[in-house]
């Protein structure tokens, strides 16, 4: 048996569904919500890898192989005209203190970064 995987801590548990405007795509691609927290933080908030796997409280490699497996099934999506669902995944939610940079639980980053 092998030893449990330990949760990546996320600032929420989203869950949202993008579908290709053209709407003909039935084809889906699902994104764990540790894969979306990844994207939010690396892509979207500028952190690096190491910063983002401060945040998620995992080791810096295994962030670099979510964030890796995100970014190509992004990709897929975008060329091959697939729909993407973010659903769960192996997460716990923060305990960030509330003044953390791109912590969703600061009111003042949840506005800027699930609201634009
Ligand atoms: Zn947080």
């Amino acid at each position: 048996m092998g030893r449990p995987i330990k949760p990546r801590t996320v600032c929420s548990d989203i869950e949202r569904t993008f579908v290709p405007e053209d709407g003909t795509s039935e084809r889906v691609i699902r994104l764990t919500v540790e894969e979306y927290e990844t994207i939010r933080l690396i892509d979207y908030a500028k952190l690096s890898q190491q910063a983002c796997s401060d945040m998620m409280e995992v080791a810096r490699t295994t962030v670099q192989a979510i964030y890796e497996s995100a970014r190509f099934k992004i990709a897929d999506a975008f060329i091959n005209q697939k729909t993407i669902v973010v659903k769960g995944g192996h997460y716990a939610l923060c305990n960030h203190d509330a003044g953390v940079r791109h912590c969703l639980k600061n009111k003042k980053n949840r506005n800027k970064e699930t609201d634009a």
